[in-house]
């Protein structure tokens, strides 16, 4: 096979896995959304047919030929098409090493396992899914044990969401994190504390939906790209760069919930809508790593979302379609959507109180993976650990261990890109801040000079580089942490005047 046939095979290849896990993310999506109870029979069908279906093209002899032919014409290769053939091999090694069978029942155990994490969550009863989760977690340490057997298995699981995210690394950078949150936290409770009550003012649903398509308008997502669907726990699919879908939950006495998930998650749809055209339908198109991911929405909703300049810019349509809160400033507004308080549920969680929730799903985890607790004592290690590093008591499943759904959907691993892009955004900041004045970006309405740096930086680079290569290039320096740690102390120093 000449190189140039290799690629054009590739380029077919990969549209049809394009195809396949677009179809089974169109499911996906409309299980979590409007699909009824009902239809999880025949959708675990489909899934388990199409998930075989996908697994034997990517693992079959046409795919085996085309990677032998890059492999053997690989420094004749464009760098976009070494990338493609580095994550092939990656890819297939991973799918090879897991018999077919066992990748397709695990398939369908996810699915099965996240209708019951839903019933269970509504139940507050843990029981219910804690045989679920026991399989889980057993079934990703076989994986990680015959993909990578060479590796411990919680690296590997920390790798698939960050490659190259190792605990060595997140125990140094939680380290770093707890060194100056937990001393800012003593200060912040020692200080005079900000009114936050009227955030519970009843803003009716109708409105807020409003208030939604406002915020998408003045955060850049396009229209006929980006729709805002209702779900219980938000998340984003980006299906290609011409399709993204958000999610939303309301809380008519909470709308800052919804306001900010909708930043959030229009941070990651920019991300994924911004790919490179030449990268349509392959296997570099769409963002590159969890954490990368992370980095966007985080910054979206934290860095530029609660920043004073942000809220000034929304407050006058906040105001408009709930009249009851113009009682209250736009500088109350903003420091009351910046208190700082340890507290329950990891995504209404402060920016500052936010990693600590994610250290405590990182002990789980690591705990889970090598064998240290049974899954019926997962409960019991979940609340000594919220009274450890939040200070709180749980008073029930439904807000404590079964809050969230990753472990559901399999994503062991996943919860510490959270804090690693959040601190990634701290530093793109600084970057930003050496090309323009991203404060009177904001405050003029021209988010555009923020989503334009973005773009050149990062979103039309896709999956070209690995995260930490990307990261590196836009830093134009190695990661810091503490660029993170000291946008921390200077925006809670100046939320509390302390
Ligand atoms: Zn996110």
């Amino acid at each position: 096979m000449t190189t140039k046939e290799a690629i054009n095979r590739l380029n077919q290849l990969e549209l049809q896995e394009f195809a396949y896990s677009h179809a089974m993310g169109i499911l996906s999506y409309d299980d979590e959304t409007v699909a009824p109870k009902g239809s999880v029979v025949p959708r675990g069908k489909t899934m388990g047919v199409l998930s075989e279906l996908s697994y034997k093209l990517s693992t079959g002899d046409e795919a085996r030929e085309i990677l032998d032919a890059l492999k053997e014409h690989y420094d004749e290769l464009s760098p976009e098409d070494k990338r493609r053939a580095d994550l092939r091999d990656k890819h297939m090694r991973e799918l090879r090493a897991i018999p077919m069978e066992e990748y397709v029942a695990y398939s369908e155990l996810l699915n099965e396992a996240g209708n019951v994490w839903r019933e269970a969550k509504n139940k507050s009863d843990y029981k219910l899914f804690e045989p679920y989760l026991g399989k889980i977690i057993e079934t990703q340490k076989r994986f990680a044990g015959l993909v990578r057997p060479d590796m411990d298995p919680y690296d590997y699981c920390l790798d698939q969401y960050e490659e190259g995210l190792t605990q060595e690394k997140c125990e140094a950078f939680f380290g770093t994190l707890r060194a100056h949150i937990v001393p800012l936290l003593e200060k912040i409770k020692a200080a005079k504390p900000i009114d936050a009550g009227f955030l519970s003012t009843l803003f009716p649903v109708e409105a807020q939906r409003e208030l939604s398509k406002k915020v998408m308008a003045v955060e850049g997502l396009p229209e006929e790209n980006c729709i805002l669907g209702e779900v219980e726990h938000p998340f984003t699919t980006g299906f290609s760069k011409y399709d993204v879908r958000i999610t939303t939950h309301y809380y008519e006495d909470a709308f800052l919930s919804s306001l900010y998930s909708v930043i959030h998650e229009g941070g990651h749809a920019l991300y994924d809508l911004h790919s490179d055209d030449r990268f349509c339908f392959t296997s570099l198109e769409g963002g590159v790593s969890m954490g990368v991911h992370e980095s966007q929405s985080r910054f979206y909703e934290n860095i530029i979302g609660r920043s004073r300049e942000f809220v000034g810019l929304i407050y006058p349509e906040i105001v408009r379609l709930c009249p009851a809160l113009a009682s209250h400033s736009e500088e109350e507004l903003w420091r009351a959507a910046n208190v700082a308080q340890p507290s329950l549920i990891r995504t209404e969680a402060d920016e500052l109180t936010y990693p600590l929730h994610i250290m405590v799903r990182y002990e789980m985890e690591k705990a889970m993976i090598r064998g240290d607790v049974k899954p019926a004592d997962l409960p019991q290690m979940w609340n000594a650990l919220y009274k450890e590093y939040l200070g709180i008591d749980v008073p029930d499943d439904k807000n404590g261990i079964l809050q969230d759904s990753h472990w559901s959907g399999g994503g062991i691993g996943y919860f510490p890109s959270y804090a690693l892009g959040s601190a990634y955004g701290a530093q793109l900041l600084a970057k930003m801040r050496e090309d323009f004045d991203v404060r009177e970006a904001v405050r003029s309405h021209q988010l555009i000079k923020v989503n334009n740096w973005l773009e050149d930086k990062i979103w039309k680079y896709g999956s070209l580089y690995k995260p930490a290569e990307l990261m590196e290039k836009a830093f134009g320096a190695p990661f810091d942490p503490t660029y993170y740690t000291d946008y921390l102390e200077r925006k809670f120093t100046e939320v509390y005047g302390l």
